[in-house]
């Protein structure tokens, strides 16, 4: 079984805590010093870039794609999708997608939403997707979370009934009736390495791909030096992030890996599904 390993480059001070801030070097530094991890293993993921980082920073786009793995779109402002509204999230779109091409050549058939901010009766969003060729996207958290998620959305990947797109879902584990997620951001920091294996390993018996997702400044333990952050945010966004590093070494010497545009191109997806 391959898993999905993805990235989501951002910086957190701009696409968390201020929209209106720059995008500072943070982005830049702490994206390649993931490159420079994951140069240590035979290992290509799917970076969803968010546009503004991509036209700040071109050399760091081509430097992701010459190293071998997909770049895929996470937006422009990083703004929920929600707020955004269907013409300007069209702009957001064709902005970063754009940009990708324009840098790397390549295509860009990826998308993930800023927060994973879909939701149902969304229609426009998926017309939009396909309108702009995207052929796969990894929004759908299949929990309901209090901002985001699907309680009735399929845990493997799985196509939309309407829509000519294939859902690569954000990875949860079922235990009786009640589904926990496990497969990055704070569960992969904050839960327990071997509960966090265990998980990937019950997914692959079951066929179904983890779809792992991490920040680069998730792997930067010293991300809030000098910036007026509340403590208790500090706390929350930053506990354990020593553990990324070592954790996610040990995952990519346990587990097999691929991109998310690999897996749509082999696996043989037959579920469909309406959100
Ligand atoms: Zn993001």
């Amino acid at each position: 079984m391959k898993h999905l390993l993805t990235f989501d480059i951002e910086d957190w001070f701009q696409s968390t805590w201020d929209f209106d801030r720059p995008i500072s070097d943070r982005a830049l530094v702490n994206t390649q010093e993931c490159l420079d991890l994951l140069e240590e293993f035979p290992v290509k993921a799917t970076f969803f870039v968010q546009g503004m980082v991509t036209e700040k920073y071109p050399e760091l786009i081509r430097q992701i794609h010459s190293a071998g793995h997909e770049l895929a779109s996470h937006a422009y402002s990083h703004r929920p999708l929600f707020s955004l509204g269907r013409s300007a999230f069209r702009e957001e779109l064709k902005r970063s997608i754009q940009s990708l091409e324009n840098i790397s050549g390549a295509k860009v058939i990826g998308f993930r939403a800023p927060d994973f901010s879909i939701e149902r009766n969304m229609d426009w969003f998926w017309e939009e997707l396909s309108e702009q060729g995207i052929l796969y996207d990894s929004s759908v958290f299949p929990k309901k979370m209090r901002r985001y998620g699907f309680d009735h959305a399929p845990r493997e990947p799985f196509r939309l009934e309407k829509f000519p797109i294939v859902e690569l879902p954000l990875s949860v584990i079922e235990w009786g009736q009640k589904r926990f997620p496990f497969g990055g951001g704070g569960y992969l920091r904050l839960l327990p390495y071997a509960l966090t294996s265990l998980c990937m390993k019950r997914m692959s018996r079951e066929n179904i791909p983890t779809m792992l997702y991490l920040h680069p400044y998730e792997l930067a333990e010293n991300d809030f030096k000098g910036e007026e952050i509340p403590w208790k945010i500090q706390l929350h966004q930053g506990l354990f992030r020593s553990r990324i590093k070592p954790r996610l070494r040990k995952l990519l010497k346990t587990f097999q890996f691929q991109t998310c545009g690999e897996l749509i191109h082999e696996r043989k997806i037959g579920r469909t599904a309406i959100l």
